[in-house]
């Protein structure tokens, strides 16, 4: 890698493919490798956060776990609040609670009920959209707190999963498409 500013193919080349993980049949992305090397890392939450001047947003939500990463270091850049959207029963306040189906049962994700004011403008970052699924729960839950969800930004997008058709219209960014 040249000194010049990481592309995203450079963290394309990056990211690497664990087959069948966590299961049989499931390509992980795993990001571990350009969370270890500060230029990647850098230029990941400057390529999530490329639509949004510091200021222009009140708070980046993060999806647990991986997406937390990435939302915390975006809230910081952009001088905006950072809102945990976490998997049920880890939160310690009151709760709103958003179920989705996964291939087998379901998945509940949870927010704190006084995480946001009304009409605040969030950007929801998480690592990776596949189905879609994980990402339109959170954003539920954020429009249920009254806010507006400016932008769902991954780093990783499935392509073939065709998650993004999922979010309804939602204005949706990746940083690297496979
Ligand atoms: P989905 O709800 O199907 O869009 O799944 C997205 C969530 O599951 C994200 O929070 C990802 O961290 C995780 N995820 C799903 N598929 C993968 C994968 N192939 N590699 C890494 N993480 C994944």
């Amino acid at each position: 890698m040249s000194l010049a500013t990481p592309t995203p193919e450079d963290l394309r080349h990056a990211i690497r493919n664990i087959p069948d993980f966590p299961q049989p049949g499931i390509q992980f992305k795993d990001i571990t490798p350009v969370l270890a090397n500060p230029r990647l890392f850098a230029a990941a939450v400057d390529l999530l956060t490329a639509n949004w001047p510091a200021g222009s947003v009140d708070a980046v939500a993060g999806i647990d776990a991986r997406g937390f990463i990435f939302a915390a270091a975006a809230a910081l850049r952009l001088n905006a609040g950072f809102i945990p959207i976490r998997k049920q029963g880890k939160l310690p306040f009151d709760t709103l609670e958003e179920s989705y189906a996964l291939e087998y049962g379901t998945n509940t994700l949870a927010v704190h009920a006084d995480a946001l004011t009304p009409g605040s403008k969030v950007l929801l970052v998480d690592d990776l959209l596949a189905t879609g699924g994980t990402a339109v729960a959170a954003a539920r839950l954020l429009q249920r707190l009254s806010a507006e969800v400016v932008e769902v930004s991954c780093l990783v997008e499935l392509a073939f999963l065709k998650g993004r058709e999922k979010l309804g219209g939602l204005p949706f960014r990746s940083v690297v498409v496979f």
